[in-house]
Parts: C-alpha cells; structure tokens; sequence
C-alpha cells in the first residue's frame, strides 16, 4: 500500500544526519528541532501557531481538552472515519453525534449538520478524509451563527488546500497526524495542533506538557503528549519535500483516473480544492470479492473503513444499522488502491489492469 523505504533512501543522507545531530546534541524533549519544525509548519501552512504532540489522536483529545469539552457535551462528526474522532470524543466523557456523509466526497455531508444540533452541542469536527477536504467554507459560517467550535481532523490531510488555504488552519484548530504512513510520515508516532488563536495556543502548549507553563506548576488539567526531538528532525527533512510527495501522489491518481476511464467510476473531487490524495478509493461491485482476486495477483488493498462508528461494539450508544443509510453503503463497497509517492508505471498499468479485469467478469 505504501513504500517508505524507497522514500527514505531517496534522502537517506540529510536524515540520518539530522536524526545524529538530535543524538549528539541529547536534547531529547523539548529542544530546539521541535521549535524549529513547529515554524517551518506555521510557514508551510500558514497559520500563527502550530504546537507539536505525541501523535494525530492526542492532537484530537488535547483540542477538546482546550476548549473546554466536558462530560454531557456533544460533538458533531461524521461515522465515516478512522475511530481517533469517536474514541477521544469519548474519553473526554461527550458524546459524538454523527451526521450522514456525502455519496461522492464521503465526508460529512453539510446539509445535514443542522438537524443534529441540541442545546448541548459543543463543536463539529470534519474530517478530510482520504485527502479531500471537507465543505469548509459552509461549516465555518454555519458553525459562527450557531456559536460553535470548529476542530478540523486534518491527519490524511496535510498540503490539501480549500479555497486556496491549507486545511487545519480553517477551523479554530486543526489536528494533523504524522503517523508512518500519511503524507508528511515520520519514523513512529508524531502529532500536531494547529491554531490562529493566541489564547488557545498557549492552552493547548501547557495541556501538552502536563498543564504546565513553569516547570512543578500545573495550571490546568494536562497530558504527556509531545513530539520528540528525532522525529520533529525528520519531519523537518521531509517537510520541505512534501509538496514533491502530494504532487507525487496527485500524479499517481490522473494516471490510475486515466486508465479506468470507461470502466470504472473514479473519485470525485470537489471543485476549488486542492486534494492529496492520501488514498486513492473507488467504489466497486462484489468488493470482497475483487480483494481476493487483487490479493492473489499480489496487489494490495485497504478498506478504509469497514465498519462505520456508529456500529462499533465500543462505541454503541442509542445508534443503530440503517441510521447512516449513505455511509454503511459506502462502507460496503468502497476499496482502497496502492498510493504513495514511489508508484511507477508499470504498477499502475498492472493494478488497474486486474481491477477492470474483474470488473469485467461480473
Ligand atoms: C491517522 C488518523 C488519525 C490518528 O492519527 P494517529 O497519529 O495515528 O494517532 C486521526 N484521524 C484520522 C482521520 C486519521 O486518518
């Protein structure tokens, strides 16, 4: 599905000299590279703040923690995602309250957030899954008229742009996730939060650091979480490569579109945004079934997600099958491609060629 070795051997150099400047100067937490990386990504991005944590789910619970969700609230979110949402959502004793995706972008479907909001409604989180950035714009306004915080979940997301701007820095803070295999990858687990807002800045820097500003003076209720000096050098290394590996990626994508033009429905992108591709998904009859035969011909694939939130053991709540007619078809039909940023040709032409191949013998 992904090939970060080649990736890594590509610049194999300038990280492992990054990654032994980091070991020699034995500033482990909280030294200089994580600083510097942190301005490197409020540059990337564009936005005032960007506060590195331990990975893309603490960003999640830590921005709920800094605004102050409690036991009771309710957030809404899609059921169309990796679990992060619904679990830290969850854990911070609120209530995720799902809204139906949208059949073409597969994220949260705007027009039916309306309908969800109670008298303890706290925020709304998009997700831009899959790459594709979530309806922003309408989010935004709706979320301004009806008093609510917006946290974007940016983790398959970092470089996509909406309306010209980069996702996570849209919403009153943004959650991007540096897990292996995303588009800015580092070598383990690595998260950031992202926010133009100066006062939750610095909340959300002291609930990383265990609510503390001064060293043995907590302030307020805070966590471990932090991005560690090796991993933010690495990060720095690839971060001046990541438009190369989301153009990569794009590239990749128009080649898969053009082969299956005729045959099979390619993903749909929202006009005026800037998609990345993170995973390249296309909804297929007799899905399983083509898992197999893609398996056996020795290609890989992924379904993101199989199960939707709303039907998970864990997270059971009063939901029930049929509540989210759009997202459990999806769910059932929808397979991801290999997608990354060393696919060549060859590969392409051979996996879109056993994918009409099925398609074909139905
Ligand atoms: C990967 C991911 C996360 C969690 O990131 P981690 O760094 O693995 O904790 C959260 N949300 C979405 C949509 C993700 O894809």
């Amino acid at each position: 599905m992904v090939d970060t070795r080649t990736q890594y051997l590509k610049i194999k150099s300038e990280i492992d000299s990054a990654v032994t400047e980091v070991i020699e100067s034995s500033q482990f937490i909280q030294g200089p590279t994580v600083r510097e990386f942190e301005a490197n990504v409020e540059k990337y991005l564009g936005c005032n703040h960007a506060i590195g944590c331990a990975s893309g789910t603490d960003a999640l619970q830590i921005a709920m923690m800094a605004i102050g969700v409690k036991p009771g609230d309710e957030i809404i979110t899609t059921p169309f995602t990796f679990v992060a949402t619904t679990e830290t959502i969850a854990l911070l004793g609120a209530k995720p309250v799902y809204a139906d995706i949208d059949s073409k972008t597969y994220n949260i479907d705007v027009n039916k957030i309306e309908e969800k909001i109670t008298s303890k409604t706290k925020g709304i989180m998009p997700v831009h899954l899959y790459g594709q950035p979530a309806e922003m714009d309408r989010i935004m306004d709706f979320a301004r008229a009806n008093n609510l915080i917006v946290i974007e979940d940016a983790a398959q997301a970092m470089g996509a742009l909406y309306g010209g701007k980069s996702v996570s820095t849209i919403g009153d803070i943004g959650c991007i996730s540096f897990y292996p295999s995303k588009n800015l990858g580092a070598f383990g687990d690595g998260g950031m939060l992202t926010t133009n807002d100066e006062e939750l800045a610095s909340k959300i820097r002291m609930i990383t650091s265990h609510g503390s500003r001064k060293r043995y003076y907590h302030e307020i209720l805070g966590v471990n979480s932090r991005l560690d000096s090796i991993q933010a050098a690495i990060l720095n290394v690839k971060l001046r490569y990541l438009d190369e590996y989301c153009d990569a990626r794009l590239v990749a994508a128009q080649k898969y579109n053009k082969r299956f033009e005729g045959y099979v429905e390619t993903p749909y992108v929202m006009p005026g945004v800037k998609h990345i591709f993170h995973q390249y998904s296309i909804r297929v009859k007799n899905r399983d079934k083509m898992q197999e035969f893609l398996k056996s011909n020795g290609i890989p694939s992924m379904i993101y997600y199989p199960v939707p939130l709303h039907l998970q053991h864990a997270y059971k709540y009063d939901y029930k099958s049929g509540d989210f007619p759009v997202t459990e078809e999806i769910a059932k039909d929808i397979i991801s491609l290999p997608m990354h940023t060393e696919l060549t040709d060859e590969q392409i032409d051979f996996i879109s060629e056993k994918v009409i191949q099925f398609n074909n013998r139905l």
